[in-house]
C-alpha cells in the first residue's frame, strides 16, 4: 500500500501520537491554565492546539477525550492590572484562586467567573473539552494516592529539580502547600510527615494541626510535580505547552523526568505553541499586565470559521499576530479565496486540510458570502442597519462583524457617512460640469459596474477633466470627503436613485 503524506501540522502530531504512544483505540489529549487572570487568545492558541490534534485523531478513526484542567486550587500570586477592585483582590493573596470573590458579583468566585468566560466562548468556534476542576480534585482528597507517592519519593524529585536550580531546594523541601484551616492562606509549613497520609503544618497566622490528606483536601502539590503527577492519573497523551513552559529545565523538561522516575511512564508527547500578538490594538498580551484580548472579543471581528483559520493556518511555534486594523480585510479575503477553491476543487490537499479544519461544521455547499470590504461599504450606506441587507443567516453573521470592526476599530479615514447636503462650495467648477454630466447619464439608463466606469471616462474627456480631479469631486458630492470606495460599486450600491438626488443639489 502507499504511504498517505501528511500535509498539516495536526494530522503529522496526530501520527507522532499513534507511533509514540502505540496504535490505541482511545487517546486523551489536554491542556489547562490557572485561571488568575483574564483568559486570552494566546492561551486560545492551547486550546485550539488540542482541538486540531483531536480532530485529526479522530479523521484517523480514533476516539479521543479532549480535557482541560482549571489550576483552581493554585494559590492566588498576583492581581492583575486589568482586574477592578484591587484593594479587595489583594486581602485574597494566598488563598486558593477559587476561594477568592467575584469581583463582578455575577458568579461564586473569581475564578468561577474567568472560567466561564471562557467556558462560554468555546462552542461557537466548534470546541467541547470536559472540564476538570483541579479545586475540586483536590477538595474530594482524589489525588491522596498520588500526594503519599510524590512525599515519599521528594528526595527523588529534589534531585531533579535541583539539576536546573541555582540555589537548591533545601533537604526538608515538600513539594507542596497546604492551605491552613483558620485563615485559608498558604503561608504554612510541614512540621512532620508520618510517611503515610498524615501530615503537620504550621501557619503564619499561628494554627497548628495534623491533618490526614484522604479526608481533608487542603493539600496541593506544586507546580512541577502536579503536572506529571496528572500526567499519570488521567493517562495523557498529548498536551501542548507555552513557550514559557518550554525552556531548559522549565516545567515539562522536569515533569518528564519526574514522571519517569516516580512512575516509569513517558510523558505525553509536547507540542510548543508561542505567543500572539495583537495588531491593531496595542502591545503583547500577557493576563497579568493591562491590555488584554480575550476570544469573545476576537469573535466580535471575527467569524467563529475564520478564528480557526488564522490558527489553523499557522505553525503553533510560529508567532504572528491577530489583526483588529485593516489587516482584517485581507484576511477574511484569504479566507473567502480559499473557500471558494475548495467548493470549486481547485484547492491543493494543504489548503483542502486548512479549511476543513477551520469549518466549525462542514458545509456541503458553498456558504453564501459577500466581501467583508462590500460589506462596509454597504453598512455605512445603510448608516448600521443590518435588516437592508440579505436575510441570509452566513452574510448577517457577518455583517454584524463588519459592524462591530466599523464601530470600534476601522481607521477614521475609511468611514464615511452619506451627505444630507452637499458641500458645494468645496466642489471647484470643472468638477461640477463633469457631475452634471454624471447626472444625465445616470437619469438616463441604469448601469453595472463595468458600464459605469466606461461612463467616468467618457464624461472626463468631454468635460476635458483629470480623471483624479473628477473623482475628487464625486466623493465630495456623496460623502463630503475626497476619498472613498471604488466609485462605481460605490455609486450602484447606494443605487442611482439616491445619487441623482444628491447630484441635483448642484
Ligand atoms: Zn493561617
Amino acid at each position: 500500500m502507499e504511504k498517505k503524506e501528511s500535509f498539516h501540522w495536526a494530522d503529522q502530531a496526530a501520527e507522532r501520537v499513534i507511533k509514540e504512544k502505540g496504535n490505541k483505540k482511545r487517546y486523551t489529549c489536554a491542556a489547562g491554565i490557572t485561571p488568575s487572570g483574564t483568559i486570552h487568545i494566546g492561551n486560545f492558541r492551547e486550546i485550539i492546539t488540542v482541538d486540531l490534534v483531536s480532530r485529526a485523531l479522530r479523521d484517523k478513526g480514533k476516539e479521543v477525550r479532549f480535557i482541560y484542567s482549571w489550576d483552581d486550587y493554585d494559590r492566588f500570586r498576583k492581581v492583575p492590572k486589568n482586574m477592578p477592585q484591587q484593594d479587595l483582590l489583594k486581602k485574597y493573596l494566598g488563598y486558593p484562586i477559587v476561594d477568592t470573590p467575584d469581583i463582578f458579583n455575577c458568579h461564586s468566585s473569581y475564578a468561577e467567573h474567568l472560567e466561564k468566560e471562557l467556558e462560554e466562548s468555546l462552542p461557537p468556534v466548534g470546541i467541547s473539552p470536559e472540564f476538570i476542576y483541579q479545586n475540586k480534585m483536590y477538595k474530594k482528597c482524589k489525588y491522596a494516592k498520588e500526594i503519599k507517592h510524590i512525599l515519599n519519593n521528594r528526595e527523588k524529585v529534589r534531585n531533579i529539580l535541583n539539576k536546573y536550580r541555582k540555589e537548591p531546594l533545601s533537604k526538608n523541601w515538600f513539594p507542596l502547600g497546604i492551605y491552613c484551616e483558620k485563615c485559608k492562606t498558604d503561608n504554612t509549613r510541614v512540621i512532620s510527615y508520618d510517611g503515610d497520609y498524615k501530615i503537620k503544618y504550621k501557619c503564619i497566622c499561628g494554627y497548628e494541626n495534623e491533618i490526614d490528606f484522604r479526608k481533608n483536601g487542603i493539600v496541593k502539590l506544586s507546580w512541577r510535580t502536579d503536572w506529571p503527577m496528572r500526567w499519570h492519573y488521567e493517562k495523557v497523551d498529548f498536551e501542548p505547552g507555552g513557550k514559557d513552559h518550554s525552556t531548559v529545565g522549565g516545567s515539562y523538561d522536569t515533569a518528564k523526568l519526574i514522571i519517569k522516575e516516580l512512575y516509569n511512564e513517558e510523558a505525553p508527547l509536547y507540542v510548543m505553541y508561542d505567543f500572539i500578538r495583537i495588531k491593531g490594538k496595542g502591545g503583547k498580551i500577557s493576563s497579568s499586565s493591562g491590555d488584554v484580548v480575550n476570544l469573545s472579543e476576537v469573535l466580535e471581528v471575527y467569524e467563529p470559521e475564520i478564528v480557526r483559520y488564522i490558527f489553523t493556518g499557522s505553525r503553533p511555534n510560529a508567532e504572528f499576530a491577530i489583526s483588529f486594523d485593516l489587516d482584517v480585510l485581507k484576511i477574511y479575503e484569504d479566507f473567502d479565496r480559499l473557500e471558494q477553491k475548495y467548493y470549486k476543487k481547485e484547492a491543493d490537499q494543504k489548503e483542502r486540510r486548512i479549511y476543513e479544519l477551520s469549518s466549525v461544521k462542514l458545509k456541503k455547499t458553498q456558504p453564501n458570502r459577500i466581501g467583508f470590504r462590500h460589506l462596509s461599504t454597504l453598512i455605512q450606506i445603510y448608516e448600521g442597519d443590518l435588516t437592508k441587507l440579505e436575510k441570509n443567516k452566513d452574510v448577517q453573521k457577518r455583517a454584524l462583524c463588519v459592524k462591530n470592526w466599523l464601530e470600534n476599530y476601522a481607521p477614521e479615514d475609511f468611514k464615511f457617512k452619506l451627505n444630507d447636503k452637499v458641500p458645494k462650495a468645496k466642489i471647484d467648477k470643472k468638477q461640477k460640469e463633469a457631475l452634471k454630466e454624471l447626472l444625465i447619464s445616470l437619469e438616463k439608463k441604469k448601469f453595472n459596474e463595468q458600464t459605469l466606469f466606461q461612463e467616468f471616462y467618457e464624461i472626463c474627456n468631454k468635460v476635458g477633466i483629470q480623471n483624479t480631479e473628477f473623482f475628487k469631486g464625486a466623493y465630495l458630492a456623496l460623502i463630503n470627503k475626497e476619498k472613498g470606495p471604488k466609485l462605481a460599486v460605490f455609486i450602484i450600491s447606494i443605487g442611482q436613485k439616491r445619487v441623482i438626488e444628491l447630484l441635483k443639489q448642484i
